[in-house]
């Protein structure tokens, strides 16, 4: 797939904020400095598309970005601060539950987890949270170019074990690298094969999204005919 645009639609600080739900939503998320925002601008081919923050938990808002005027691209607070108000963060990570949880448009979270790094207790929990919710997710480790691919291998090794006794068959597992590229292509391939999937289960094509006039009746419409989402990439 190729990203003729990326257009920023809005930083929501709650579901209720978020857009109307006609188009496909794909998240990443994961710890803070993960590498998430360095990726979201290597997958969109924009450098300034999100921020690549020197303070680790800086983005605390669901910032949303409207791609090829036929999916979104979900930037989600990351977990585990290291700085910040503890009351913002609680607030925040409620918005995230309620997005995760309850946001109908969701096809897949990318979960992003360091591939320089041992299995850590936080992403474990957090990806045990997504399973337990039945969010449809795949894996994604990061950085891979700081690390030798026996070194990445050991530690994806390591965190498929801690969570393999959870599925018959095992969630989808990327390396990527936001400075080299490396991952690029698979990750959008993931994203064109689910819309490919949806649009062949909806019997059409992803529809563009509608003009800011109709917003609001578009999103009462799909909250009022809320739809499943796909279960393609359910690993359970
Ligand atoms: P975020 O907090 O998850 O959004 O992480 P950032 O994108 O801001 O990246 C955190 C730090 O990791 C920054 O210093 C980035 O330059 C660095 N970084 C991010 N992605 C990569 C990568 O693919 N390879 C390497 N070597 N460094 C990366």
């Amino acid at each position: 797939m190729d990203i003729s645009s990326a257009i920023f639609e809005c930083s929501a600080p709650d579901l209720d904020s978020c857009p109307d739900e006609s188009l496909p939503e794909f998240a990443f998320i994961g710890r803070s400095n993960v590498g998430k925002s360095s990726l979201l601008n290597a997958l969109a081919g924009q450098a300034g598309l999100a921020r690549v923050s020197p303070t680790p938990g800086f983005t605390k808002l669901i910032n949303i970005f409207t791609m090829n005027k036929t999916w979104r691209l979900v930037d989600l607070p990351g977990y585990g601060f290291a700085a910040g108000a503890r009351k913002d963060s609680a607030q925040f990570n409620q918005a995230v539950v309620n997005y995760l949880k309850h946001r109908t448009n969701l096809c897949s979270v990318f979960a992003l987890i360091e591939s320089g790094l041992p299995p850590q207790e936080n992403d474990v929990e957090f990806v045990e949270w997504l399973t337990r919710n039945a969010v449809p997710y795949v894996l994604v480790f990061t950085k891979a170019d700081k690390v030798t691919p026996a070194e990445a291998e050991a530690n994806i090794a390591a965190f498929r074990s801690r969570i393999s006794a959870w599925f018959e068959t095992p969630p989808r597992i990327f390396t990527c690298s936001a400075t080299n590229g490396h991952g690029r292509a698979e990750l959008l391939g993931v994203i064109g094969e689910l819309m490919a999937a949806i649009a062949a289960e909806s019997g059409a094509k992803p529809q563009a999204a509608p003009a800011a006039g109709q917003r609001r009746s578009a999103n009462q419409l799909a909250r009022a005919n809320r739809k499943r989402r796909p279960d393609l990439n359910r690993p359970w």
